[in-house]
């Protein structure tokens, strides 16, 4: 269980100090276990080094078994009859989906808004500064990032991979008053 969880937080690391931290400490429960990520390539499999042009830092394949399980009763089925249902069920998905957006009152959907609540929340223990450029030293207790508004970037690096503010750019947003959706 031990090793179940230093795995997923070396895989949710975003940023070189995390990852290093997770490592060192994969490395002490087991050299052995490290040795055999490492062949793994972490690249692969590890956030810190995602490309942030894909707004995406999912790590886990979470969306692979959902499709599996969607497609679990046709896929014995003939093939034009299987690609057909999957079709079929991938077009009433979609129009389902549309319908619930229609009647959104925002243009930002509520699992995202969940996110960004989370991330308000803990964002009240950081204190920002502002430097200049639409630089900003964020920091709580001994921790410190570096937001960039302009860019949105941070440090963190959680912004850039999945296009939704971090903790810390929310710190910045609060102090300034910026409203971040
Ligand atoms: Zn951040």
């Amino acid at each position: 269980m031990q090793y179940r969880d230093v795995f997923w937080r070396i895989a949710k690391s975003s940023n070189e100090v995390d990852y290093n931290k997770y490592v060192k400490e994969m490395q002490e429960l087991d050299p052995t276990a490290w040795q055999f990520l490492e062949n793994k390539n972490p690249r692969h499999f590890c956030r810190l080094f995602f490309k942030p042009n894909a707004k995406c830092d999912s790590v886990d394949n979470n969306m692979a078994e959902i499709f599996n399980a969607f497609i679990i009763e046709v896929r014995f089925k003939p093939i034009k009859t299987m690609l057909e249902e999957i079709f079929e069920s991938i077009m009433t998905t979609v129009a389902s989906r549309k319908a619930i957006a229609y009647n959104l009152q925002q243009q930002t959907c509520p699992a995202i808004l969940k996110k960004l609540d989370k991330a308000k929340e803990s964002s009240r223990w950081w204190q920002a500064r502002r430097a200049s450029n639409g630089m900003y030293k964020v920091k709580h207790g001994t921790n410190g990032f570096v937001v960039n508004m302009y860019a949105k970037t941070c440090t963190c690096k959680v912004w850039e991979l999945s296009g939704i503010p971090c903790t810390h750019a929310l710190a910045v947003m609060r102090e300034e008053q910026i409203n971040p959706i």
